[in-house]
């Protein structure tokens, strides 16, 4: 089944019992035992539970594993992700990533002997001088968040499988409609289904899909034992979202690129960063791993000019943490979603002050265009 036809009808297709086209929302948390011994395969909701169990099928499907976890946020099912390793083992990082997961590393992680390193993972060289014998994963977001930089998928899963470590991808920026990791030799991939896969700003949750069965027994494991589990009325809204990611997809990927344009010939603008020019560095790779280039743009303006009166003077589009909603949203990485990465880091891999980042919605691109055109006005009234 081709992936638009998968999104719908992937999973748990409806419900046997009722005929009903959708799966029910199983509000409970325990199930009726007959006797000792004895179930319908549900014992407690934190275990599983079918709602959450129709979108777990669903994901694992999308992305082609062999099975997948939904979990109550992002942050959730990284942090069950890193809980796979052990003291005194280390993870490989790229090196501009979502702050959070930087955070839950230094932060928390750390504290219990699971180090990690940043590195520049577009370079493979980097990577494997970098794997000595206690590097146990490489952990990617290809683009990343926020510059964009595009990462091999099959390159590092190759040197991954030469030194028999993990690779692990955050697909949040793709989704599996336009990336799927696991096809290049990803053995896990992580959402923030909270994104673009939700699509609606309405729910926070996360994913995780593996692509074995020895990962998928450990993961249930830690699923179940940390218990930071997505309810199954977030788990139906998520399921209902990604229904329509393919018609999303396509016009955030449209849009996008009409946005980047137009922001490329702004002569406020320094720098525009987008994986859709030809003239990006990661171009190639990105057109051989992925179908689209995505909903994310980040840009520099120019030092004269304001940033923070650019984005107060933005009407339509929305200031606020997030993205992949089907608003379009803008964002400021340094002292939002990355402000949890030490200055010096954040300057060192290009996360300034000025650096914008927009997250384009599904609206008519003339509207977020005129949008964007009324804020540089603004911001020239000073000059
Ligand atoms: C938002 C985000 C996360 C964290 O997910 P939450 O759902 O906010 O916990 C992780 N990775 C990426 C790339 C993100 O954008």
């Amino acid at each position: 089944m081709n992936i638009e036809s998968l999104l719908i009808h992937g999973g748990v297709d409806g419900d046997e019992r009722t005929g009903a086209v959708n799966i029910p929302i199983f509000q409970t948390s325990t199930y009726k035992q007959p006797g000792f011994g004895i179930n319908k395969g549900y014992e407690y909701s934190r275990t599983s539970n079918p709602t959450r169990e129709a979108l777990e099928k669903l994901i694992s499907d999308l992305e082609g594993g062999y099975a997948g976890y939904a979990f109550a946020s992002g942050m959730a099912a990284i942090t069950a992700v890193i809980s796979l390793f052990n003291s005194g083992d280390k993870i490989l990082i790229s090196d501009n990533l979502y702050g959070g997961t930087f955070r839950v590393l230094d932060k928390v992680f750390k504290n219990f002997n699971i180090f990690y390193e940043i590195i520049n993972t577009t370079n493979l060289d980097a990577i494997r001088e970098n794997i000595d014998e206690t590097v146990k994963a490489i952990l990617i977001e290809t683009p990343t968040n926020p510059l964009m930089d595009i990462t091999d998928i099959e390159g590092v899963a190759k040197i991954s499988k030469e030194r028999s470590i993990l690779t692990i991808v955050d697909n949040t920026f793709m989704t599996p409609y336009l990336q799927r990791p696991l096809d290049f030799g990803a053995d896990i991939v992580v959402h923030s289904a909270t994104k673009y896969l939700g699509g609606h700003s309405d729910l926070v949750a996360g994913l995780v899909i593996v692509n074995n069965e020895e990962l998928s027994e450990k993961l249930h494991f830690i699923q179940n034992s940390t218990g930071g589990v997505l309810g199954p009325f977030d788990s139906f809204l998520l399921i209902r979202g990604i229904k329509t990611l393919a018609v999303r997809m396509d016009r955030h990927n449209s849009n996008t690129k009409k946005i980047a344009e137009f922001l490329r010939t702004r002569e406020e603008v320094n720098k525009v960063y987008y994986p859709g020019f030809e003239d990006h560095v990661g171009y190639e790779i990105q057109k051989k791993q992925a179908r689209g280039f995505g909903g994310v743009i980040s840009f520099i303006l120019k030092d004269n000019v304001d940033y923070k009166k650019f984005v107060e003077s933005l009407k339509l589009i929305t200031f606020g943490e997030s993205l992949g909603g089907v608003e379009s949203l803008v964002c400021h990485p340094a002292s939002m979603t990355h402000g949890s990465i030490p200055y010096e880091i954040r300057q060192k891999v290009g996360i300034v002050e000025n650096l914008i980042r927009l997250s384009v919605g599904i609206e008519n691109s003339e509207d977020v265009i005129e949008d964007l055109e009324n804020a540089f006005r603004e911001v020239r009234k000073n000059d």
